[in-house]
């Protein structure tokens, strides 16, 4: 062995950095996280600092309703069938401790709570960043003042195991340079306790995700980081894990093909849903419920298209005296992936919309404000009373880009990683976060991914602990 640590994380997003602070809090000494990008977070960092957690303080302040059933009551609906309730269930009971883990590790969320699409209840709670980086950041200087040891650049290539199959320890490249597969040293960590794989998805790995979803060709955008591409499940899929419901890849109906990556559009139209309007370019007319699940939007605005069959990316209108209250809107203006128009004849002109329907649409949606009710599309009217859809207007352009695998590794209930021949837990292997499958099924609600891997990731040490 070239090195040995009690605990062996591979990852430093939400999962690997939960997972690594949790470790320590159930008394591990000496606790390492690998990380094979030059940056700590992953994807991590890369959302809009938004998760759903239920029973918080803050929104027992705004006197919300909710409960965890009732999240995992959502979760299924969206999930179609495929959703694991039981492993739905740890993650939303852990809701309110992994929301204190992150504000003891420094987080601040704002006080506004956030309505998001497919949630019965407004249960989004977002940092004052905006980002997932106002997460990460706290959280990997929480886990160093701890003692964990955290390395940048240093690969995970395979699982080492013993001859009863036991996951003892890792191999690493050392010095690792992304891009550059054989850059570095291999190096041999042992891991006393056990090993838990946080290396997130694999919306970077063209040719795995084609294989499983042919529509996901090169051209279709990604909002991830580069480094998703999927080492961990890979090599799990290796030691003979479970692969499951790989080909359920979501593409997020809030990205612009304005922009490369998550971008700036994302924040600005998750801010402006609920009380804004998604425009046919064709038809002048609504064509979906915007805050549905991200499925149901995401296949229909890929539908949008023009009379040759080329994409014709719908509108989000949106008010821009509410779309001001949010500093999303001057990093979409300035960057053009969003513009301001005067008038509804303004907009019409620009993007070649039919002008009648589009008036008579606006009109029918300030209608809706008034009575609290969608007859086109049921969406929920609390989150727009008030919000009348007058000018001046902000638009953006949306496209779906890939985003994020629900299919993954399968693991249980204590984050232990089951063999495909006898579906019992591999000895010594843990795994959390993007790199697991078949926890939210078909299509994963907004603002869960977040609760899910810092959840996972606390079982996972404690499990690791227990080992
Ligand atoms: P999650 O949200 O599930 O925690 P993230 O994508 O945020 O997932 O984080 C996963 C992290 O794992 C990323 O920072 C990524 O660079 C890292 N990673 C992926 N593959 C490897 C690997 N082979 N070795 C070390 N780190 C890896």
């Amino acid at each position: 062995w070239d090195d040995e640590h009690e605990v062996v994380i591979i990852g430093s997003g939400f999962a690997g950095l939960a997972a690594a602070i949790e470790s320590t809090r159930q008394g591990a000494k000496d606790v390492a996280i690998f990380e094979k990008m030059a940056m700590f977070g992953g994807n991590s960092t890369l959302n809009a600092g938004q998760a759903c957690f239920t029973g918080t303080a803050l929104q027992k302040k705004h006197n919300i309703q909710d409960s965890p059933e009732m999240m995992v009551a959502d979760q299924l609906k969206s999930g179609r069938g495929y959703a694991s309730k039981e492993l739905l269930t740890v993650s939303a009971e852990l809701g309110d401790y992994c929301y204190q883990l992150t504000k003891d590790c420094g987080s601040v969320y704002r006080d506004h709570i956030i309505t998001t699409g497919g949630h019965s209840a407004t249960r989004a709670h977002q940092v004052v960043e905006r980002s997932g980086a106002g997460i990460i950041q706290p959280m990997l200087k929480t886990a160093r003042k701890l003692g964990v040891k955290t390395v940048t650049r240093h690969k995970f290539e395979h699982l080492i195991r013993d001859k009863k199959g036991r996951v003892i320890g890792v191999q690493i490249r050392k010095g690792y340079h992304f891009g550059h597969e054989d850059s570095g040293e291999i190096i041999n960590v042992k891991a006393q306790r056990g090993v838990i794989i946080a290396t997130g998805g694999f919306g970077y790995n063209i040719a795995l995700r084609q294989a499983q979803d042919p529509t996901l060709t090169a051209e279709v955008g990604c909002t991830n980081a580069k480094g998703a591409t999927g080492d961990g499940l890979i090599e799990m899929m290796a030691a003979g894990a479970t692969p499951l419901h790989l080909a359920f890849i979501q593409s997020g109906p809030w990205a612009s093909p304005d922009e490369g990556g998550f971008g700036y559009g994302a924040g600005f139209s998750l801010y402006n849903f609920p009380h804004s309007i998604a425009i046919d370019r064709n038809t002048g007319q609504r064509f979906m419920n915007e805050i549905a699940d991200r499925k149901t939007r995401a296949d229909l605005e890929i539908q949008r298209r023009d009379k040759d069959g080329n994409p014709n990316p719908a509108l989000l209108i949106a008010p821009k005296h509410e779309a001001k209250n949010d500093p999303s809107m001057e990093h979409v203006l300035e960057y053009n992936v969003a513009w301001e128009f005067e008038s509804v004849e303004a907009i019409a002109k620009h993007f070649d919309v039919p002008l009648k329907p589009l008036k008579q649409q606006i009109a029918d949606w300030n209608g809706y404000i008034d009575t609290g009710v969608d007859p086109q599309f049921g969406k929920r009217m609390d989150a727009a009373r008030g919000v009348k859809l007058t000018p001046p207007f902000i638009v953006q352009r949306l496209w779906p880009k890939v985003h994020y695998c629900q299919g993954g590794i399968q693991i249980n209930r204590k984050a232990e990683v089951l063999a495909a021949k006898t579906g019992k837990p591999i000895p010594g292997l843990f795994a959390a976060g993007e790199v697991t499958g078949g926890i939210h099924g078909v299509s994963r609600l907004g603002a869960c991914a977040t609760p899910e891997c810092l959840a996972f990731g606390v079982v996972a040490a404690r499990s690791v602990m227990e080992a």
